[in-house]
């Protein structure tokens, strides 16, 4: 009864009705919230949508002074304290977009113990300005938000992260959080190690998201093939289509309104009103698409976000879970659709190729890939695989709930058909010293004579028309499937492909080539007409 609750009510959980509303803790958070109130340092791991920003704001509400708040959404922090504010949460930032008055507003109210929550950008505590003012008022807790920015293999470093070990070293009593929601074992040892927080209670949050359902389909028309899963399966729904260049955002952006679907571009080409606008848009009405650069999307919290869509293909599996994991944060059924090709494989490893880092950085931005090319053509239930990546036991085979288990893809031996496609290669260089792409593989496997293999003489070869047994869509899948396998790999700005050291054994029939069976016609829009 409510007498009793007051009674047996701890001061975390009266925090949790008074000021935000809320019956009840979710999952890990009273087991944090707890330690961190009794001034131990914590890291943890809850996926997106998890509840992550109870788990610092409630002890910066119970214990006494101001919790300071390290986050490098410097976008959000104005909504962020906004939020707080409505709440009655007395809440302010410091980032670059204040002017002097704001800033010394702000300085005044911790100083004179008036601040509940403080965010900070984390460039601020590279400045001993900050860290003198800091030292001057009095901090409850200290938070690190999305503290795998800390890890320099991870897919977002930031080097003003590894600055904040000071924060445990100036201020030793004072109890630590850190805070991700993407981080395997590696980046999960490194944040430890670089935030030295090696006392550190660790809580890890099941990262499975049982709403949303993983699909990924082979890439031929993908505006197109949007276009059909929208209108099929997410007529009217609010949802997030993320592409890897702004250009390609643009004209999905207008080929959607054009089609009846209402959407607005978001990238950090567009001017700074526009962007906002855009995003308060899809924060505010229904059933608004916003199609975007992974620009979009850090810290947004819309509950109702009923599918997410990949129109190219992420970079690593991290970030393919934080994206997708911007659906159904309601807990309802929602959607992670993507379309992915041969293409997406050639531009990825050619980016890192011709990318800036040394030859470490691009091993592990080729690690990264793998692991994501392995997530698209695996057999196995998507979700386990997922699970698996993160460190984390799936509940059982099959999940019930994404492609690879509601229609489980038929797999055929294609060690003959990539026998083929490698033996091509080696005689394309060993007899005529040349390297050439996908398509012209493909054509003369085909026997296509076309104006480049004329020009090439490649008509000649003896493998010239040795693979009419498959569509021309079928040896683009069995290429896509050899580069995903590391049978095959793309050289150069012109995606020419070359052997592996993994080739050779394919070659002298040493193994199997187990491939993912395409499907027949691809499923393409009931709109989109030609053939
Ligand atoms: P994260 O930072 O982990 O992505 P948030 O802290 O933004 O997640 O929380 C996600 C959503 O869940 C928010 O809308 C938040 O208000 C809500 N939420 C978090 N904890 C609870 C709870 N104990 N009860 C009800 N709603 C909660
Ligand atoms: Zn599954």
């Amino acid at each position: 009864g409510v007498a009793g609750m007051a009674v047996t009510d701890s001061e975390a959980l009266a925090a949790l009705h008074r000021v935000f509303g809320y019956e009840s803790f979710r999952g890990e958070q009273e087991a944090v919230v707890d330690h961190v109130i009794a001034g131990g340092d914590a890291v943890v791991l809850m996926p997106t949508g998890g509840g992550k920003s109870l788990c610092y704001q409630i002890p910066a509400l119970v214990r006494p002074g101001t919790g300071v708040v390290v986050s490098p959404l410097i976008a959000l922090m104005q909504d962020q304290v906004d939020a707080l504010r409505a709440l009655g949460v007395r809440a302010g930032f410091m980032n670059s977009t204040q002017d002097f008055d704001e800033r010394r507003t702000v300085e005044a109210e911790f100083l004179a113990g008036e601040l509940d929550l403080l965010y900070l950008a984390p460039e601020r505590l590279r400045l001993d300005s900050s860290l003198d003012l800091l030292s001057r008022g009095k901090i409850s807790v200290f938070a690190i938000d999305e503290a795998h920015c800390v890890s320099q293999w991870g897919h977002d470093f930031r080097p003003d992260y590894l600055t904040l070990s000071v924060l445990g070293e100036r201020w030793p009593d004072v109890p630590r959080i850190a805070l991700t929601a993407t981080a395997t074992d590696a980046t999960h040892r490194e944040i430890t190690e670089r935030l030295g927080m090696p006392g550190a209670r660790h809580f890890v949050a099941s990262f499975d998201r049982p709403n949303i359902q993983y699909r990924i389909v082979p890439k031929a028309d993908p505006r197109k093939q949007l276009l059909a899963f929208l209108r099929e399966e997410h007529a009217g729904d609010a949802g997030i289509v993320y592409c890897l260049s702004r250009n390609s955002v643009e004209r999905t952006a207008e080929f959607l309104s054009k089609n009846g679907i209402e959407a607005v571009p978001y990238h950090a080409g567009l001017d700074a009103g526009t962007r906002h606008a855009h995003q308060a848009r899809f924060l505010r009405e229904e059933g608004l698409v916003v199609v975007a650069t992974i620009a979009f999307g850090m810290g947004i919290d819309k509950p109702d976000v009923r599918f997410v869509a990949h129109l190219d293909l992420p970079k690593s599996v991290e970030g393919y879970y934080q994206e997708t994991g911007r659906a159904g944060r309601d807990g309802l059924p929602s959607t992670a659709w993507m379309a992915y090709g041969l293409n997406d494989v050639i531009q990825q490893r050619k980016l890192i190729q011709s990318g800036e880092g040394d030859e470490a950085f691009r091993r592990r931005a080729n690690q990264h890939l793998d692991a994501m090319l392995a997530l698209c053509e695996t057999v196995r239930c998507r979700r386990g695989q997922l699970l698996a990546y993160f460190g984390q036991e799936p509940s059982g085979e099959n999940c019930g709930n994404c492609d690879t288990c509601l229609a489980p893809p038929e797999t055929w031996d294609g060690t003959v058909a990539a026998q083929k496609v490698l033996s091509t290669v080696v005689r394309l260089q060993r007899e005529r010293g040349q390297k050439f792409g996908a398509v012209q593989i493909v054509d003369i496997l085909l026997g296509r004579r076309t104006a480049k293999v004329i020009q090439f003489d490649h008509d000649q070869l003896s493998v010239f028309g040795i693979g009419e047994e498959l569509s021309e869509a079928q040896w683009r899948g069995v290429v896509r499937q050899l580069l995903a396998q590391g049978l095959l790999a793309v050289e150069g700005d012109y995606g020419t492909l070359v052997l592996t050291e993994a080739s050779g054994s394919v070659l002298r029939r040493e193994r199997e080539v187990p491939l993912r069976k395409e499907p027949e016609k691809p499923v393409t829009s009931r709109a989109g007409g030609g053939s």
